[in-house]
């Protein structure tokens, strides 16, 4: 069983959705082939760039959160009370994270975050969004069929264990609290940073 939050679509506006974003994208795509044909940028240097933007800089903001989550009662009730609000106090503000919300995930429960219109993703704290999060395929699935998009994620839940999906909107913008590994009493902030991923902080992996 699992229960889900489709975020009030209908009311909603994506305004940073399909039309303008293609259009970009159409441009950035135009822009590339242009450099790469000129010699002026290697194919696989621009894919490592975007690797580091999605997987290494972006999220280590998220990771530097959740880490303080953990190590810190105060902060967690404070980030689960108003997550805009504790984020910012790590300095992590902007476009696409002004409305946040956190949510925790614990023994038997949860939470998997999807956009089903567009991308909404939290910027400041996770980066740019990876090129599945944006796909059809998982926008329509979660919502469906979270424990199967998670299994193909290799990720494997308790018997029993709740799923939450939150289905992001140009609004409020999600972000997982996964649970503290086992055996990590000893760990500092910066060390248990370390652990956090990207997709523990989506909900598609646990740590
Ligand atoms: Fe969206």
């Amino acid at each position: 069983m699992h229960d889900h939050d489709h975020g009030h679509h209908q009311d909603h506006d994506h305004t940073h959705g399909q039309e303008p974003a293609s259009d970009i994208a159409l441009r950035v795509k135009a822009l590339e082939s242009l450099m790469v044909e000129k010699g002026l940028v290697d194919p696989a240097a621009l894919d490592a760039i975007v690797d580091f933007y999605e997987n290494k800089v972006g999220p280590r903001n998220g990771a530097q959160v959740v880490a303080k989550a953990w190590s810190d009662p105060a902060f967690r009730a404070r980030l689960l009370a108003d997550a805009t609000a504790a984020i910012a106090e790590l300095g992590y503000t902007g476009g696409q994270g002004e409305h946040m919300v956190a949510v925790e995930n614990g023994p038997g429960v949860h939470n998997l975050v999807v956009c089903t219109l567009c991308s909404c993703y939290p910027w400041p704290v996770l980066g740019l969004p990876p090129v599945w999060y944006k796909s059809s395929a998982y926008r329509s699935r979660a919502v469906i069929d979270p424990r199967g998009v998670l299994a193909e994620f290799g990720t494997t839940l308790d018997a029993g264990a709740q799923v939450h999906v939150w289905d992001s909107t140009a609004e409020i913008r999600y972000l997982v609290i996964p649970e503290r590994p086992s055996g990590t009493e000893n760990l500092d902030e910066t060390q248990l940073a370390a652990l956090v991923t990207r997709d523990g902080m989506i909900g598609t992996a646990r740590l």
